[in-house]
């Protein structure tokens, strides 16, 4: 059934015929560029740094990313953070008041507030009480206008990933496009999909510099994607979508594999700390197994005890409305100090 996958069935018409803006950079990118001069785009010419416009293939930061996920750099899109390549998707596959997608709430509450904006049904299933996907559910969920299915693993707010069966079964099954968004993927022990490219065209894998990157401040989102899907997308993203100091910043970054694993490393071993303390506080009634850089937590109280730690100076995450959330607090691993006012205002 799998191989049945045609993008040319999901792409929307006006996207298929359009003809992308086709920038002054553009035009020009790639060439030996050392002894040209610029004066196609209306820049400024005086040196600053930041005077002309940035690469609108980034293609700096993509060969080094291609070259630590094994992909080719036509397998990658870059974004204003992750947002605005899920954006991207909606854009380029679901025509509004027509297409519908599904999520599996409780989950991260982008994909329903894009589908509103883009007015696209959102077809909610919810997980199952572990928090896995409801297959049977989802299958029948699924119509001839179903384009994407959104699944989020790690999930946030829960924290869990979803079995490999699961992901694998809907990969087979579904036609349209399976979005993984893997924002929390460096926290856990499980393999990124990514390896899995190859083998289906119709994933597509979300991941961010927001999180173990350390980099939610620049905005960098990054898709991964067959050649085919990203082309799609490269047509109707804005032309310089990722700015110059955001590309500056991320290639540094990247340059620093030995320091992110380090702070990963940290992260985790405070999480089972934290993990560890929560337990002997006598209004925490559970606390669910996490693979990201938070900790879901059912409470007595969630709105008592989370308005007792904004008045210590705590913020965490009100998740009780969320379903199947009822009572449960959000809380992000931070330093070992700041985990550690955190437990002392909670035992107190
Ligand atoms: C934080 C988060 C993101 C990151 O979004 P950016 O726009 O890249 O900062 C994406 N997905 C999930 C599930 C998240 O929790």
């Amino acid at each position: 059934m799998g191989n049945s996958f045609d993008i040319n069935n999901l792409v929307r018409e006006n996207v298929k015929t359009m003809k992308p803006y086709s920038s002054a950079r553009d035009e020009f990118e790639g060439f030996d560029t050392a002894d040209m001069i610029f004066l196609d785009a209306n820049e400024n010419p005086f040196e600053n740094g930041v005077n002309r416009y940035p690469d609108p293939q980034q293609m700096s930061v993509k060969a080094v990313l291609a070259k630590q996920k094994n992909v080719k750099t036509n397998q990658i899109l870059l974004g204003n953070g992750s947002d605005e390549v899920l954006d991207l998707l909606f854009r380029a596959f679901c025509e509004p008041k027509k297409d519908n997608v599904i999520t599996l709430p409780p989950t991260y509450g982008m994909y329903g507030v894009l589908a509103n904006i883009n007015a696209v049904e959102n077809r909610e299933v919810l997980l199952s009480e572990d928090f896995q996907p409801q297959i049977e559910k989802i299958i029948k969920a699924v119509d001839a206008t179903t384009k994407i299915i959104f699944l989020c693993s790690p999930n946030n707010p829960t924290g869990n990933s979803y079995s490999d069966e699961s992901v694998a079964y809907i990969l087979q099954n579904f036609k349209g496009l399976v979005v993984i968004d893997e924002a929390y993927i460096d926290f856990s022990k499980k393999e990124s999909w990514i390896n899995e490219l190859d083998e289906y065209p119709n994933l597509v894998i979300t991941q961010t510099l927001s999180k173990a990157y350390g980099l939610a401040g620049i905005r960098l989102g990054i898709c991964y994607a067959s050649a085919e899907v990203i082309s799609v997308l490269n047509k109707i993203k804005p032309p310089y979508n990722v700015n110059e100091l955001t590309q500056k910043r991320a290639l540094e970054r990247l340059d620093k594999p030995e320091k992110i694993k380090f702070e990963i490393e940290s992260i985790i071993a405070q999480r089972e700390e934290l993990l560890k303390v929560l337990l002997d506080i006598n209004f925490v009634e559970k606390t669910y197994p996490t693979e990201a850089n938070f900790i879901l937590v059912k409470v007595d109280d969630a709105n008592k005890r989370y308005a007792e730690l904004i008045a210590k100076g705590i913020v965490i995450r009100n998740r009780t409305t969320q379903p199947l959330c009822n009572n449960c607090l959000r809380f992000t691993v931070g330093t070992e100090q700041e985990n550690k006012r955190l437990t002392e205002a909670l035992l107190a």
